[in-house]
C-alpha cells in the first residue's frame, strides 16, 4: 500500500488497484460524486451535461425521481432484493405492466425470460435457443455489430480487437454485409441471399440472423427499413430465426419502445437490458414467440436473474410508455439534434462531416482522430460524449431521452466550442 501514500492525484486509487482494463475513465478522466437527469458533478464540483447516458442505460436520466421513490419505498419496506427466479411481488408486477403497456397495444405477442443482468447474457440466451429450438448451429450476423464480450456473443460481434480478447476461436457464426456496407447502390439482401440458397457456398444454412436495426457501437449505421422488411423475409423463405438485439436501441432510444417498430417486423427473439431497469440497476429480458419457448426448466439459469429492486424501477420506468406523449417528446428532441448536427456540419465544410442516426442516437462521423479529440475537449468544457465506430470515428451524441431543451441547448453549444476548436487546430500544421 506504500505506493498509494504521498502522491494526491486524485485518480490514484483507480490506477494503483484497479484492472487496466477499465476504459471509460480514462476517457472522463475525473472523481464523479453525484448526478440528477442530465448532469454529473464531479467531487472539484464541476457540473457535467451527459451526451452518453450510460452507452444507453439511462434513457431516464439519471436517479429519475419518480423510480428513486419507487425504489426507496421498496427498501424502507423490506422488499425482496434477491430472489434467483422465485416468484416475488415486484417480479409479478412488471411481467404484467410489460404486458399491459408494452406488449398488449402492440398486438406483440412473447414469452419473458430473464436471462442474467446484462445485455450479453440475453443475447448468449438468444443464441442458445434458437440453436436448440431449429438444431443447427450456425449464426448469421452483420459487419461492425456489436452484441457483448461474452463468447457466444463475441463471435457474432465485428470488431477485431474485442474478438482477439477471447483467446480462442470463435466459431458457428458468419459475418455478412450490413445495410449500406458495400455501398449505398447495392442491396447486401441480394448477395446474402445468394450464399444462403448456394449448396456450394461453403455456408451452412444459419439457425438465426442477429441484428441491431442501428449499430450503436459499430458507427451509428441505420437500417433502412426497406432492408429490415427484406432481411425478415429472407429470414421466413429459409426458416432462420430473426433476432433483434434491441439491448441499447430498445427503451426508446430510436424513438419507439422497440427499435424495430418503424419497419412493423415481427422478431422472433428480442435482446434487451440497459434501459429496460429505468435507473440504471442491471436486469436484462430475452422476449420469444411462445412456441420457441421450449426451454427446459432451468437448462439456462443465473444468480442474478431475479434483481427485484430493477423489476421495481422498471415497472415505473414503463409509466412513460402509457400514452404517445413521450415518443412525441423525443421526436421533438430527435429534430432538434437532427437540426444542431446538420447547423454544425454546413457551419465547418472543412470538418468533412456525415450526420449519421435516427432518434437520439445521433453523431457526425469524421476523419480519423477529430471524433477522439471532439470528445476530449467537451470533456474539458463538461460534456460527456462517446465515439464509436471500429475506428472511433463517430462523435455521438445520445443524451438521456429526458433531457430538456435547455440542457440540449447548452451541450450542442459546447459541443460546437469544441468542433470550432478542432478546426483550428488542424488548421495550423500544414497539410500532407
Ligand atoms: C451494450 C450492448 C450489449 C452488451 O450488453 P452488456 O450489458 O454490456 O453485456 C449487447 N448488444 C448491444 C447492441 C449493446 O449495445
Amino acid at each position: 500500500m506504500s505506493n498509494l501514500t504521498g502522491l494526491n492525484h486524485e485518480l490514484h486509487v483507480f490506477e494503483a488497484l484497479e484492472s487496466e482494463v477499465r476504459s471509460y475513465c480514462r476517457s472522463f478522466p475525473t472523481k464523479f460524486q453525484k448526478a440528477s437527469g442530465y448532469q454529473l458533478w464531479d467531487t472539484k464540483g464541476s457540473v457535467y451535461i451527459d451526451f452518453f447516458a450510460g452507452a444507453g442505460a439511462l434513457n431516464y436520466g439519471h436517479n429519475e425521481p419518480r423510480m428513486k421513490q419507487a425504489l426507496i419505498q421498496y427498501l424502507s419496506g423490506n422488499g425482496v432484493a434477491h430472489s434467483l427466479d422465485m416468484a416475488t411481488e415486484a417480479k409479478e408486477r412488471f411481467l404484467t405492466d410489460f404486458n399491459e403497456i408494452i406488449l398488449k397495444p402492440r398486438n406483440m405477442n412473447y414469452k419473458v425470460m430473464f436471462p442474467g443482468p446484462t445485455g450479453t447474457n440475453s443475447v448468449e440466451s438468444a443464441l442458445k435457443l434458437a440453436r436448440k429450438v431449429t438444431g443447427r448451429q450456425t449464426i448469421m450476423s452483420f459487419t461492425n455489430a456489436f452484441h457483448g464480450m461474452t463468447l457466444g456473443a463475441l463471435a457474432v460481434t465485428g470488431n477485431k480487437f474485442k474478438r482477439a480478447g477471447a483467446g480462442v476461436p470463435l466459431n458457428h457464426a458468419i459475418s455478412m454485409p450490413f445495410d449500406g456496407y458495400m455501398g449505398k447502390d447495392i442491396n447486401t439482401l441480394e448477395f446474402i441471399e445468394n450464399y444462403v440458397k448456394d449448396s456450394g457456398s461453403g455456408v451452412s444454412l444459419p439457425a438465426a440472423v442477429i441484428v441491431e436495426t442501428v449499430q450503436g457501437e459499430g458507427g451509428i449505421n441505420v437500417a433502412s427499413t426497406a432492408w429490415l422488411q427484406g432481411l425478415e423475409q429472407l429470414c421466413r423463405r429459409y426458416g432462420m430465426l430473426l433476432i433483434v438485439d434491441d439491448v441499447q436501441m430498445g427503451c426508446g432510444r430510436t424513438g419507439s419502445f422497440f427499435s424495430f417498430e418503424r419497419s412493423g417486423i415481427q422478431p422472433d427473439i428480442v435482446c434487451m437490458s440497459k434501459s429496460i431497469g429505468g435507473y440504471g440497476l442491471p436486469m436484462a429480458i430475452t422476449l420469444m414467440k411462445p412456441e420457441l419457448d421450449q426451454w427446459s426448466p432451468g437448462e439456462h439459469n443465473g444468480t442474478f436473474r431475479g434483481n427485484n429492486l430493477a423489476f421495481v424501477t422498471a415497472t415505473e420506468a414503463l409509466r412513460y410508455w402509457e400514452s404517445s406523449q413521450f415518443m412525441e417528446e423525443i421526436a421533438a428532441k430527435a429534430d432538434k439534434v437532427k437540426t444542431a448536427l446538420d447547423h454544425i456540419i454546413q457551419a465547418y465544410p472543412e470538418l468533412d462531416g456525415e450526420h449519421r442516426g435516427i432518434g437520439l442516437m445521433q453523431g457526425i462521423a469524421l476523419e480519423q482522430g477529430k471524433a477522439e479529440r471532439i470528445s476530449q475537449l467537451a470533456f474539458e468544457k463538461g460534456l460527456i460524449m462517446e465515439t464509436s465506430g471500429t475506428n472511433s470515428e463517430v462523435i455521438k451524441v445520445m443524451p438521456p431521452l429526458t433531457i430538456d431543451n435547455e440542457g440540449l441547448e447548452a451541450g450542442f453549444q459546447r459541443f460546437e466550442e469544441c468542433v470550432n476548436e478542432v478546426m483550428s487546430e488542424t488548421r495550423k500544421p500544414v497539410k500532407v
